[in-house]
């Protein structure tokens, strides 16, 4: 598949305008403000394009959802806050090819009619704040953005906002808080953000892959974008791959490519022709998978059906030396150290089970330790405010599940036999 997410990265000066524009970048824009905006909203829909952050909801919905609110003015909102382990997929875009992200954003804009919009980026990304804000006073110069479009009377103004590094700031209306300069937590939904989000007013929030698409789909129209990968979400999907493989990094794919492709044909292997022994799919929080079920296509639709989720497109590898109960471990410190201790079940839930893992993984736990940490998860799932809470349940449930010999030999043999 050809790319065109990642196209010309490796080329010095990729995120200079005059590099994206020679290649045709700003073009797709041009033939967007010809456009009426609903047209650009049907054509989304047709394509078919999900959001690429994690939860795959249908974009184009999302879109028509604010487009009816009649409040103004309305705010456009990109989550570059990846900050889940194993997730890097975004930030090839943002720092190597940011005009595609802002053209991406200039032409939602109008589809939207949304004269502001912000990219939220992560605190740890201070070099893609650089880019960004150089590669958005480029396109102001050249009237991709500000007060006239390309000469066609529409406004939009763009403008980077950085984040304090807190990951619970990539749930939206966490996002939205942080943004207005409140405490970063999420908020009670409804009202949803498409009608009541950023300073009360209807606000879409997508992820920056999922604008970088956008272009995309203008280019080269919904009919043909809706045969890329799997029809039921299909289009180009950046898996970001990380751990035991020869060749880690990010893979501008078809969605759908199976994952045992990815991480055979693409990745080069398991490193140092060692065996696999556990995957973890789409970012820390999606289900673990054993070597048996990595024939999965990598996919919203495919992947529950395997009993893991595609989330963030995140692969994390782990050959037959790793400790899958440190593993677990060093999630679960990740998940108390980023609750944002708003609702009990999380604050308190996740130290409970970190604290259990971790005298586990010490080789002092107790034979009723696993089953304990079962209880304590199943007491978190369903019962928080926000996602974080059942990620973190689900790590430990999902590990469980498919390693628990692993969990029980820590424990009859006082530590691990595992490591190296
Ligand atoms: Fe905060 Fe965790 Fe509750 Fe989410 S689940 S609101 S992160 S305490």
């Amino acid at each position: 598949m050809e790319r065109f997410l990642l196209k010309g990265i490796e080329n010095t000066g990729s995120a200079d305008i005059s590099g994206y524009r020679k290649a045709g970048g700003y073009n797709n824009l041009a033939k967007a403000l010809a456009m009426q905006p609903a047209e650009i909203i049907d054509e989304i829909k047709k394509a078919g394009l999900r959001g690429r952050g994690g939860a795959g909801f249908p974009t184009g919905m999302k879109w028509t959802f604010a487009s009816v609110d009649p409040k103004f003015p309305k705010y456009l909102l990109c989550n570059a806050d990846e900050g889940e382990p194993g997730t890097f997929k975004d930030r090839p875009i943002l720092e190597k090819n940011p005009h595609l992200l802002i053209e991406g954003m200039a032409i939602s804009a109008h589809a939207l009619k949304t004269e502001y919009g912000y990219i939220y980026l992560r605190g740890e990304y201070p070099k893609a704040k650089d880019i960004l804000d150089n590669a958005i006073k480029q396109a102001y110069d050249e009237g991709f953005l500000g007060d006239n479009m390309l000469g066609k009377g529409i406004r939009f103004h763009l403008s980077v906002h950085q984040g304090a590094g807190a990951y619970i700031c990539g749930e939206e209306t966490a996002l939205i808080n942080s943004l207005e300069g409140k405490r970063g937590q999420p908020r009670l939904k409804p009202p949803f953000p498409v009608n009541s989000g950023a300073f009360s007013m209807p606000t879409v929030v997508n992820n920056v892959e999922t604008l970088a698409n956008v272009p995309y789909v203008i280019q080269i129209g919904s009919a043909a974008y809706s045969k890329i990968g799997n029809p039921e979400c299909p289009g180009p999907k950046l898996f970001s791959v990380s751990g035991h493989v020869e060749r880690p990094g990010v893979y501008e794919l078809p969605m759908g490519t199976i994952l045992r492709e990815i991480i055979y044909d693409h990745c080069g292997g398991i490193k140092g022709g060692k065996k696999l022994k556990a995957v973890i799919p789409g970012g820390i929080s999606t289900p673990v998978l054993p070597p048996d079920k990595i024939d999965c296509p990598m996919d919203f639709v495919s992947m529950p059906k395997f009993g893991s989720m595609l989330g963030s497109g995140a692969v994390i590898v782990f050959d037959e030396t790793t400790c899958l109960v440190r593993v677990c471990y060093r999630a679960l410190k990740f998940f108390e150290h980023e609750s944002c201790g708003k609702c009990t079940p999380c604050r308190e839930g996740t130290a409970w089970l970190r604290s259990i893992i971790g005298r586990v993984e010490e080789g002092k736990g107790k034979k009723e330790d696993i089953d304990l940490l079962v209880d304590v998860a199943g007491n978190i799932a369903g019962k928080t405010f926000c996602p974080l809470g059942d990620g973190a349940a689900g790590v430990v449930a999902n590990f469980i599940k498919h390693f628990r010999s692993e969990f029980e030999d820590h424990i009859n043999h006082a530590g691990c036999r595992f490591r190296n």
